[in-house]
């Protein structure tokens, strides 16, 4: 397939103004917080709903278009860097706190929450969410999570990974 026809395919799914295709918009997301050398993407795709990253996904596989999934691209380990050619898909549109729940002390968010949104969300009910992260400001709960990321209040309690987190398409459940 064309690249011009997967762009039209890509923006059947989200929508004209979450496919990025322009050099400037590409050249954004081809590099992350390492000091390492950048890969242009072929594409950039914001889906905004669980449904729609599914599809996005899909039509990835079907094409062989390696994916790389991008948070806030604060990582130090090249992970957000694409492969040449690849599709980058951005998270920042999947940013919603669907629960927090104050009996069994578990949230259930989507990927592309910030940390420190999700950190305020439970201090506005007496809780306290311990990853901490410097980058906490920008970095999302998905980014968290892959790379088990956290600090000075993380290391005395909990970082993301030595709590359970359960994954379905899209939205991130942590406790
Ligand atoms: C100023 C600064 C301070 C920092 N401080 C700390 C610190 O105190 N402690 C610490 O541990 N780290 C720190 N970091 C590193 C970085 O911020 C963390 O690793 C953070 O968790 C990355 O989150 P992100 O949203 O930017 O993820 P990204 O950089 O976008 O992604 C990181 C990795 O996760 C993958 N990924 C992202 N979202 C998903 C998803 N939904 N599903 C599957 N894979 C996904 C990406 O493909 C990539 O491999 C810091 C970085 C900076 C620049």
């Amino acid at each position: 397939m064309t690249k011009e026809a997967l762009t039209k395919d890509f923006q059947a799914i989200v929508g004209d103004d979450n496919v990025f295709t322009s050099e400037t918009d590409r050249h954004s997301y081809s590099y992350d917080a390492a000091v390492l050398d950048s890969v242009m993407p072929a594409l950039v795709v914001r889906p905004t709903t669980s449904e729609q990253l599914g599809k996005v996904t899909k039509l990835c596989n079907e094409n062989g278009l390696p994916l790389t999934v991008r948070g806030a691209g604060t990582n130090l380990s090249g992970g957000t860097i694409p492969h040449p050619g690849g599709v980058v898909v951005l998270t920042n549109g999947l940013d919603r706190i669907l629960e927090i729940n104050e009996e069994d002390m578990y949230a259930v968010v989507e990927p592309g929450v910030v940390t420190a949104k999700l950190a305020a969300a439970v201090a506005a009910k007496g809780l306290f969410y311990p990853p901490d992260p410097g980058s906490q400001t920008v970095s999302t709960i998905g980014g968290n999570v892959a790379e088990n990321a956290g600090a000075f209040a993380a290391s005395s309690t909990a970082s993301p990974r030595t709590t359970s987190w359960a994954w379905t398409s899209g939205t991130s459940t942590a406790n």
